[in-house]
């Protein structure tokens, strides 16, 4: 079962009814915090206006029913004020308790990332050392498994090096520095590591680049290898043996525009309005026991909007699907 976000999504207009919904679930939303309903901030505040209406109304029917001594009715009031003061409180602390266990978390991510990625680097630089038969001439057995090894290492230096982008993002830590690049030399760069990538697959990579397309651009070279590694690799991890994946540069309105198209297991229509959440996986993938984690396609869409862009997909399931960013150039 995918994991479905009922908060912080936004649905499309035609998914209005299911935001509607999702707002209402409150037990649903909470349950999902794994904190009681009393902590829960959407449980405590639907009651704390509740129960102001409720006290409104019973001080008012009191009050005009059977108490003529002002004192006693400033007194109800006054009890009441501070009533709902202490529950205010107790919401304000829920709050504080959320942000709390979220700074933790951010904080034990970038700490456990940034410790994982040095042994990582150090494997990964070992084991060249091996393939190169720089450490002696290795049988075709022995360089299979270390072909594997290599390939699960790669994977796990992809994962932590998301994890700390992600924290970075969240810590609002992450720095955009824009130069000038070279576009030619990218396209090469990005084409050379997504033909390495598909070809245990046998995936044939076609690009295309318009004529009108600038040869420099301002951008962060660092962030757009990020954005466009995280898509190249979905398109090559969701596509079938042999299939064709499409990478195309294009200028349209000032902006560069790069589009990923591939012909792969698509996205289920129902689920595609999640797709961009953190850790969401669509049913297809899972079932497919495709390896993945759900954080790629929000890193990539955190980081083009960090870099002042555009992201959007289409897809159609058993088809493949087609995902593009578009940049300011300047
Ligand atoms: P991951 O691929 O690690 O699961 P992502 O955040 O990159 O995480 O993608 C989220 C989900 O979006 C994937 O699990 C998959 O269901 C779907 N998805 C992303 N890209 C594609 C694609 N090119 N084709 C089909 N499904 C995709």
């Amino acid at each position: 079962m995918p994991f479905i976000p009922l908060s912080n999504n936004h649905p499309n207009q035609n998914n209005i009814w299911r935001k509607v919904f999702y707002q209402l679930n409150i037990i649903g939303q909470c349950r999902q915090y794994n904190i009681p309903l009393l902590q829960c901030p959407n449980f405590l505040f639907p009651l704390m206006g509740a129960i102001i209406i409720a006290v409104m109304i019973i001080s008012y029917l009191v009050a005009s029913q059977f108490i003529a001594d002002p004192r006693i009715i400033i007194s109800i009031i006054a009890g009441t004020t501070i009533f709902l003061l202490i529950i205010s409180f107790i919401i304000i602390k829920s709050f504080e308790h959320l942000v709390i266990i979220n700074k933790m978390k951010n904080e034990f991510i970038s700490i456990a990332s940034h410790q994982l990625r040095s042994p990582l680097t150090s494997v990964k630089w070992i084991l060249e050392l091996f393939q190169k038969d720089e450490l002696g001439k290795l049988t075709p057995e022995q360089a299979e498994y270390l072909r594997i090894l290599n390939e699960n290492n790669e994977r796990m230096i992809h994962l932590v090096n998301n994890l700390l982008n992600i924290s970075r993002i969240e810590t609002k830590n992450i720095k955009i520095e824009k130069k000038p690049i070279k576009i030619k030399s990218l396209i090469d760069e990005i084409v050379k590591n997504a033909q390495i990538e598909a070809l245990p697959k046998n995936i044939k990579i076609e690009v295309k680049t318009s004529s009108h397309i600038p040869s420099t651009i301002k951008t962060d070279k660092n962030k757009l290898e990020i954005i466009l590694q995280n898509l190249i690799d979905n398109a090559i991890k969701y596509s079938h043996q042999n299939g064709q994946i499409s990478i195309r540069f294009t200028y349209p309105r000032s902006t560069i525009k790069i589009e990923i198209k591939d012909n792969g297991v698509g996205i289920p229509e129902k689920e595609q309005n999640y797709i961009f959440q953190k850790f969401f996986r669509a049913a297809n993938a899972t079932r497919r026991q495709i390896t993945g984690t759900g954080l790629g396609l929000y890193l990539a869409k955190s980081i083009t909007e960090a870099l002042g862009g555009k992201i959007s997909f289409k897809s159609k399931e058993g088809a493949g699907s087609t995902f593009w960013i578009e940049l300011p150039s300047k």
